[in-house]
């Protein structure tokens, strides 16, 4: 496995992919199962698989959700070698943001809703950073989690907006044994905390309203910033402490 960093490496590297097709996963590491899917579709579906590990800080509006973010590089790259990865790209800032974010990709509707009503500026720094990722790896196909539905929803938008040819493929949310959706950020929750946050998925499968939901995790000690049912699926996004956790379920 080719471990790079800077562009120039990675379009490089990416020339001695012509002979395939690529598949590329983009992820800010940390991984565990749910990134795990998307690597086995990606070797399932092409002869050549990328991994890119990037914490983005253009995507966080709250600094310590940034600087708390965890990071287990030496573990993900262990992942990567086992799921037999060809290329792991570790770009830094300033790789990626040489003009220092002067340009960005904006989305002036479904970007404003659900996490985007509570954090400003979110997904223009997804869409900016992937659209990035994707010109610098230019993927037949690139795998994102339903996990993160609005976020799916907005890069399949923005590749047909812009005629980017790629392949954006959906990959179905993993989750634990009880329920809760596999994420990065369940590090940081204690034991007993991983307990209670499968009452999440568990509140919105089973609740008649969004309404309903949102009271019922209310009084189960969330703190909910929404709970949305929006064309046919039911969104959260709650904190426990302070770390939010969201997840969206089909109705
Ligand atoms: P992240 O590292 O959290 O930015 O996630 C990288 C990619 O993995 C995104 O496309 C996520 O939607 C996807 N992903 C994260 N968690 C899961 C999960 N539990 N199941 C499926 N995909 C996931």
């Amino acid at each position: 496995m080719k471990v790079i960093h800077s562009i120039s490496e990675m379009k490089l590297q990416r020339s001695h992919f012509q002979s395939g097709s690529v598949g590329f996963v983009p992820t800010m590491g940390a991984l565990h199962a749910g990134h795990a899917e998307l690597l086995k579709a990606s070797k399932k579906q092409n002869d050549f698989t990328i991994l890119s590990i990037f914490v983005n800080p253009t995507q966080f509006n709250n600094t310590q959700d940034y600087e708390k973010y965890p990071l287990t590089l030496e573990q993900d790259t262990k992942i990567a070698q086992d799921f037999g990865v060809d290329c792991l790209w570790l770009p830094n800032y300033n790789d990626l943001y040489p003009d220092n974010y002067r340009f960005k990709v904006s989305e002036n509707t479904f970007s404003k809703k659900l996490c985007g009503a509570h954090r400003p500026g979110h997904f223009d720094g997804v869409l900016s950073v992937v659209m990035k990722l994707l010109n610098a790896t230019r993927p037949h196909r690139a795998y994102f989690g339903e996990k993160d539905y609005q976020q799916l929803t907005l890069i399949k938008d923005m590749v047909r907006s812009f005629f980017m040819e790629v392949e954006i493929v959906p990959v179905p949310t993993v989750r634990e044994a009880s329920g809760l959706a596999m994420s990065s950020r369940n590090l940081r929750l204690s034991t007993a905390e991983v307990n209670k946050a499968a009452q999440i998925y568990e509140t919105i499968k089973n609740s008649n309203s969004a309404k309903a939901a949102q009271e019922i995790l209310i009084q189960l000690g969330f703190k909910v910033d929404y709970v949305e049912d929006i064309e046919g699926r039911r969104f959260v996004a709650a904190f426990l402490n302070e770390v939010r956790l969201i997840d969206n379920v089909k109705i």
